[in-house]
């Protein structure tokens, strides 16, 4: 078994007293030392603004910053490096896309979605819904948390212009079967957007395989620093789509009436970007290349499976969702308790979790809960921490 679990000191933290137990790695995932170094070595040793001045330091930033975006670039095997766009996060991704695809959506045309998304791939779409007097359709899911492909075959239709869903759901943790929804998207013609927050860390992530024309995720998501995401999107198509923010960077001329515009994916990252938060990236990538992640991350998934069996022989433990393909996130209740007030109760025990909507009220309304309990696992969690989850949950049940 490789442990990787000491490469990351927080774990070895407390908290309410109690050892961590840290299983709120949906929200975020917690940092190796080597991102924490590489962040704290670029402001002492390198910072400076990247693209612009002739001076040393200005060089090392740019191509430490520009080595994230290569890495980034094998990490999910892009065509080419300028396929990759550095934004805040996986909303920022979203929104920059739902903006700069405006002409692209006529009125009355579908932007189809699902009903599992995160708030996050349905605000941005609802916006620009509203601008361009067009649809939002939802995929509808089965009672055990799956997309009904069925229903996606009948949204799909000649009148969608985007389809956009998220490649493992952050609420249940269902593995979505994006290539069939990429390949019926592209039978009509319309846009394909992965949101693929949660995926990045538990699935091998290959966008040319996938063939989709947007795929979005967050560094801090993949042991990477908040403040950073990634927008990958098909150079030709990047290239075709007009700008959304405006000023430094952007632009290739400028005059007082009108200016012209650098070519993906500086056309995209007007300002200052986040270097440090690129250089952290970076070393996150640089982290995760050696290390065995296909075992890793079958570890993950028998300690979920196993710690799922102990908890469902819990008396009044009720697990929301039971998807054909499970990724590291268990959705549960606890009878007759509010989610929020079972993960206080967690926590008292040290334990992180995740307690109400998590971004997807839609989802929590077509279940008719008011939330859930999430625990959500890692490639460092271990069988500690199962055992702690497993007792936690039992001993709240008795205060409850
Ligand atoms: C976390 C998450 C987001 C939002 O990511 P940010 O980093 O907060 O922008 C979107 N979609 C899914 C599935 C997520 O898990």
């Amino acid at each position: 078994m490789h442990d990787i679990r000491p490469d990351f000191p927080i774990l070895s933290r407390s908290s309410r007293n109690r050892p961590l137990v840290y299983l709120d790695n949906g929200a975020t995932t917690q940092k190796p030392t080597a991102v924490v170094d590489a962040i704290a070595k670029y402001y002492r040793q390198h910072n400076a603004n990247v693209h612009r001045a002739a001076h040393e330091l200005a060089e090392e930033a740019t191509s430490m910053m520009e080595a994230a975006r290569d890495g980034t670039r094998r990490f999910i095997n892009a065509q080419a490096r300028e396929e990759i766009v550095f934004t805040r996060g996986t909303t920022e991704s979203i929104n920059l896309v739902a903006n700069v695809l405006a002409d692209r959506v006529q009125p009355g045309q579908d932007i189809v979605i699902s009903e599992l998304e995160h708030h996050s791939n349905i605000v941005p779409w609802q916006l620009l819904a509203q601008r361009r007097g067009a649809n939002i359709r939802a995929i509808a899911i089965t009672d055990a948390g799956d997309l009904d492909l069925a229903h996606a075959a009948e949204l799909i239709t000649d009148n969608t212009a985007i389809l956009a869903v998220s490649h493992i759901s952050n609420g249940l943790g269902s593995v979505n079967p994006v290539g069939t929804l990429i390949d019926m998207a592209k039978k009509v013609n319309a846009l394909t957007l992965i949101d693929g927050a949660q995926a990045v860390l538990h699935e091998r992530i290959d966008v040319a395989a996938l063939d989709c024309d947007f795929y979005v995720f967050s560094a801090h998501k993949m042991f990477g620093p908040t403040g950073i995401g990634i927008l990958y999107g098909k150079l030709d198509l990047l290239n075709a789509l007009p700008p959304w923010q405006g000023g430094g960077e952007m632009i290739e001329r400028v005059s007082i009436k009108t200016s012209t515009y650098q070519a993906a994916p500086f056309r995209f990252e007007a300002g200052t970007p986040n270097i440090a938060g690129a250089v952290g990236l970076g070393a996150a990538l640089e982290y995760l290349e050696p290390l065995p992640l296909a075992d890793l991350v079958t570890q993950e998934e028998s300690l979920v499976a196993e710690t799922l069996i102990e908890l469902e022989k819990i008396q009044g433990f009720r697990l929301i969702g039971r998807p054909k393909q499970r990724s590291s996130v268990i959705s549960f209740l606890l009878e007759g308790a509010h989610p929020n007030d079972v993960g206080t109760l967690l926590d008292q025990q040290g334990i992180a979790v995740r307690a109400g909507h998590h971004c997807n009220m839609p989802l929590m309304d077509r279940l008719e809960i008011p939330g859930t309990v999430r625990a959500s696992f890692s490639l460092y969690n271990n069988e500690a921490d199962a055992e702690a989850l497993i007792e936690g949950v039992a001993k709240a049940t008795t205060f409850l």
